[in-house]
């Protein structure tokens, strides 16, 4: 835009803005950043797209599909005209769109880091969902492409912008429990047969990828420390056609350098499901039940309710990322943040296969 057209602009708005304050808010405001959302399943059409109507400064503009049919009707149920409307074949002219800023890829595991990988290298920042990808190589290879194509990278770990967990954070980090003594979190459900997560090819693992890894990233922001070692153990029960591939229940033990122990759990056959955390205080105790749900999060501290007042976790996570893409900045959950639980999964597998503890360097 050339300085000309920007101050015209500004002195229409400032007229506007005489006659309404409104209009100068809005004048002034920077423009949003535009996202394209990359694989349209569950998680993307049922949580990530109605959450932009809660955001501030973040705004779908594009889609990204294998099917066509679904291009066409969440295109028009989110006013995206066909020119923003892609297929992963003809993804490539993303490149030439500016409206495009950021693609959020949500998709299976396996396929995050090639998609990821060349959204930057079509000049997009990215969003990837968790688990980041099968590997710390691979994990490690989006990190390199987005850093090589100047793109920020954000992993969608929607707990860290929800209110309950940072109240959580909170309590641990202010001394309110005391010491923090002993931690464990259980994360688990029952999996239905026949889809990606039962496909190690597809999903990079089992339980553990999916769902354990909630309760694997909240000993590590509870505890505010990165384990130095791991166990673990891996329990499928017998003839289950959902654990041929990947593994159901996991018990796992991190060891903190502080010498805290963290315990987790994950499940792939848990009916009731589970999802929680228990962080026991020389002074308090702080259960979260739910505690990294969708909504209803609930945390009570030694069994009275702390109030905490809800927020949209997702918008949060957009409004973040797009807050950097405009005014720089660090994303609050980066590639680096992916890498570190994959590489302690990665360890927690080696564990229960060895039946030996594990040293994190
Ligand atoms: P779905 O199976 O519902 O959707 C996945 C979508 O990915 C498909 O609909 C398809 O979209 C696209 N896709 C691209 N390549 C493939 C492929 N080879 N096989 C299957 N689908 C493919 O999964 P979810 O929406 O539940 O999960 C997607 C991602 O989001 C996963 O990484 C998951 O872990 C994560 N997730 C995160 C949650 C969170 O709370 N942060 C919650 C739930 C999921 P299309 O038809 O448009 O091409």
């Amino acid at each position: 835009m050339s300085v000309e057209i920007s101050r015209r602009t500004a002195l229409v708005g400032m007229a506007a803005a005489a006659l309404d304050p409104m209009a100068l808010a809005k004048s002034l405001a920077p423009k949003p950043v535009g996202w394209a959302i990359l694989g349209l399943g569950s998680y993307a059409t049922n949580q990530i797209m109605p959450a932009f109507a809660h955001s501030e400064n973040s705004k779908l503009v594009a889609l990204i599909s294998g099917h066509t049919e679904k291009l066409s009707r969440f295109g028009q149920q989110y006013a995206i005209p066909t020119s923003h409307r892609y297929t992963y074949d003809s993804m490539d002219e993303i490149a030439s769109n500016p409206d495009i800023e950021v693609v959020y890829v949500i998709t299976p595991p396996a396929t995050h880091p090639e998609f990821a990988i060349r959204a930057a290298g079509l000049g997009k920042h990215v969003c990837s969902e968790k688990p980041m990808a099968p590997t710390p190589q691979d994990c490690q290879r989006m990190i390199d492409a987005c850093k090589k194509a100047g793109k920020l990278l954000q992993i969608g770990y929607r707990c860290h912008y929800e209110s309950h967990n940072l109240r959580a954070i909170k309590a641990c980090r202010s001394g309110e429990l005391g010491k923090i003594r002993e931690l464990r979190s259980d994360h688990g459900f029952n999996m239905p047969n026949g889809t990606w997560r039962t496909q190690k090819a597809l999903a990079g693992g089992g339980s553990m990828m999916d769902i354990g890894i909630y309760s694997l990233n909240a000993l590590r922001y509870l505890s505010g420390e990165e384990p130095i070692e791991v166990s673990a153990t891996i329990t499928n029960p017998p003839n289950d056609a959902r654990f041929v591939d990947v593994e159901d229940t996991v018990d796992f033990k991190l060891t903190f350098p502080s010498g805290l122990v963290g315990h987790g759990t994950s499940g792939y056959s848990w009916s009731p499901g589970k999802n929680r955390y228990e962080i026991r205080g020389s002074k308090s105790t702080l259960i979260a039940e739910p505690a990294t749900g969708y909504d209803g999060d609930h945390l009570t501290l030694d069994g009275v309710e702390l109030p905490v007042t809800p927020n949209n976790q997702w918008a949060a996570q957009l409004d973040q990322m797009s807050r950097c893409v405009r005014q720089g900045g660090k994303v609050l959950t980066p590639g680096e943040e992916g890498l570190r639980d994959i590489r302690i999964i990665q360890a927690i597998y080696e564990s229960a296969k060895t039946g030996h503890p594990i040293k994190l360097v």
